[in-house]
């Protein structure tokens, strides 16, 4: 089924779904093949051509889910932002990129950008006018992450997407934190999205994987690239993540329900000295959110009062587990402090709103009672 018209969860559990012509399985084959005939057929198929059968079917769906004509997967989300950005930079161009951005794309930049003759400048916020007052005359490329990490604050996509228009700008997203289900940026004027499939489209903390989708021509640009850096992935994880994605939309779906419910939880409690969800009409950006997000994602921060520690809060969780990664189907905390922005000066977290008591809440599928219990324990445990 190849219907780009279907709705979300028809299009996670059946787009680009192989057939069992031999068997009559109901499930797509896996090709693990490496090596294909090549006489007497058009395509030539090679893993690292990104055209073998399991691949061009996840393609099929993930083009659906974010409304493009095209898209391309990857070994990792940084394989997919590398290969992304590298397509569409050359040495004397310049890229603008939103200040708070995922720390490996951050690191990416810079240490590898200058090397290649590539400028960039970061923005000084996120609003439309900080991406504009950046702009130069060798600016080829903007790059967005909203919701960003860790604060969740909303870019205006269309207002950036105008600025952009206005000097023949790229625009480019890091759409993970949305996922497909909450953000189509393709809807709004943005030109290339990408994910870390990691996170929400794989959803169970099991699989490494990175996708980009686009134009059919800019897709085109994106792979000549990619063949030649070999950022592919495994036929048999391709074939992973399809299984994983025919439960992404009732999955996120729950999880925006419970991270709702838990930010509404957090604002009532006095030991909460605040909370970042762009759902929450108290969100500074909450009418971008509206007017942009199908629903407000599975993440968000929150500020633990002064006297409380912020490693005993999450060494006192019982249910909810410290993480390093995000957007699996269980609950998960992570200290920004400690970890993302551990290698920042305390002067220039403060700048940015990142308080030591500030805890990531990556929110799980889980029944929401469970996760509010486990909280409460918790802040009862280390006031005592
Ligand atoms: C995790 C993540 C990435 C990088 O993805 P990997 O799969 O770890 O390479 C990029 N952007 C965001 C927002 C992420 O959360």
């Amino acid at each position: 089924m190849n219907s780009n018209k279907k709705g979300l969860n028809t299009i996670c559990t059946h787009v680009g779904e192989l057939e069992d012509k031999q068997h009559r399985g109901a499930i797509s084959p896996l090709y693990m093949s490496t090596s294909y005939a090549y006489e007497e057929v058009n395509v030539k198929r090679y893993p690292r051509y990104f055209n073998t059968p399991n691949q061009i079917g996840l393609c099929k769906k993930i083009a659906a889910l974010e409304h493009t004509e095209a898209a391309l997967i990857f070994s990792s989300g940084m394989a997919a932002v590398s290969t992304a950005l590298m397509a569409f930079l050359k040495a004397g161009d310049h890229i603008v990129l939103q200040q708070t951005l995922y720390g490996g794309t951050y690191n990416l930049v810079n240490e590898e950008f200058t090397k290649y003759g590539i400028e960039y400048s970061f923005t000084n916020g996120w609003k439309a006018a900080d991406f504009e007052s950046q702009i130069q005359e060798n600016t080829k490329v903007i790059y967005i992450e909203t919701p960003s990490n860790p604060l969740l604050t909303i870019t205006d996509l269309e207002a950036v997407v105008a600025i952009a228009k206005k000097h023949s700008i790229l625009t480019m997203i890091d759409n993970t934190f949305a996922s497909p289900v909450n953000q189509n940026p393709i809807d709004f004027g943005i030109d290339v999205v990408i994910h870390s499939a990691t996170k929400y489209m794989g959803g169970h903390s099991d699989i490494s994987a990175g996708a980009v989708a686009s134009s059919e021509e800019n897709m085109n640009r994106i792979f000549q690239l990619a063949k030649n850096l070999g950022g592919n992935l495994s036929d048999y994880t391709v074939w992973l993540l399809e299984r994983s994605m025919k439960t992404m939309g009732i999955r996120v779906r729950a999880q925006n329900e419970n991270a709702m419910e838990m930010a509404n939880f957090l604002t009532n409690n006095s030991d909460i000295e605040k909370v970042y969800y762009p759902g929450l009409p108290s969100h500074e950006d909450h009418k971008i959110a509206k007017k942009q997000m199908k629903g407000f994602g599975g993440m968000l921060s929150f500020e633990l009062n002064s006297k409380l520690d912020a490693s005993k809060f999450q060494k006192a969780l019982k249910l909810i587990k410290p993480s390093m990664s995000l957007a699996g189907v269980e609950s998960t905390v992570l200290s920004p402090t400690k970890t993302s922005h551990a290698l920042m000066s305390p002067e220039v977290r403060a700048e940015q709103g990142i308080a030591d008591g500030l805890i990531r809440f990556s929110v799980g599928i889980e029944e929401v009672e469970d996760l509010k219990e486990d909280i409460l324990q918790a802040i009862n445990a280390i006031k005592q």
